[in-house]
């Protein structure tokens, strides 16, 4: 179960990214009346903090553009987004017609797509990115990640605190190699999501 990103994914959301998990949901915007066109803002609240917004911009029958910004954690610029999903309708057997998404990377129609990092896409194409990516670079990243993270303190790591009895130059490395593990860690993924991007 779960793809070799799957905990961690959550891990990152968790630090302040605009929310690896925003979706966006085709049948709420068509229960306000956002469907007929027009411009909007969207806001996602967890716990009553706000996780993050997004501007969207509907083109009826045609089109919807998600401009946001995000960025992978607090100590990075924010990043500009603009993407844009096509909107599909199909008929229904009762009259009237049904809207969906169509998810930019795979063309399948969906009632749902999410907002994580610098991609706008189907459930099922992020979880495809996590699960297949390269289980044995990003993996090797975080066990080591994991290992320095215990020597600094485990869960309840301080970065900016010295363990106590720790020389202060081995905490430095150790610190520098925490930080450089989790970077590297992360890029392994980046690498996956781009590769992913080509599929288009
Ligand atoms: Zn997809």
């Amino acid at each position: 179960m779960g793809g070799c990103g799957s905990g961690r994914r959550y891990r990152y959301s968790t630090k302040g990214t605009l929310d690896a998990s925003s979706r966006l949901d085709i049948r709420y915007l068509k229960n306000q009346g956002m469907l007929r066109g027009g411009y909007y803002s969207l806001s996602w609240n967890r716990n009553g903090e706000p996780t993050g917004n997004v501007s969207v911009r509907i083109v009826a029958g045609e089109s919807m553009t998600v401009i946001y910004k995000w960025r992978r954690n607090s100590s990075e610029e924010w990043q500009p987004a603009e993407k844009v999903v096509r909107l599909a309708h199909t008929a229904c057997a009762l009259g009237g017609s049904r809207p969906w998404f169509v998810c930019p990377y795979c063309s399948r129609r969906v009632a749902i797509v999410i907002v994580d990092g610098a991609h706008v896409a189907c459930r099922h194409c992020l979880n495809l990115t996590y699960a297949s990516c390269n289980e044995d670079m990003i993996d090797r990243s975080w066990r080591k990640r994991d290992k320095i993270k215990s020597r600094l303190g485990g869960d309840d790591i301080n970065i900016y605190v010295k363990p106590k009895g720790m020389h202060q130059r081995t905490w430095e490395r150790l610190r520098w190699q925490y930080q450089n593990a989790e970077l590297q860690g992360w890029e392994w993924m980046e690498a996956r999501l781009e590769a992913l991007r080509g599929w288009r």
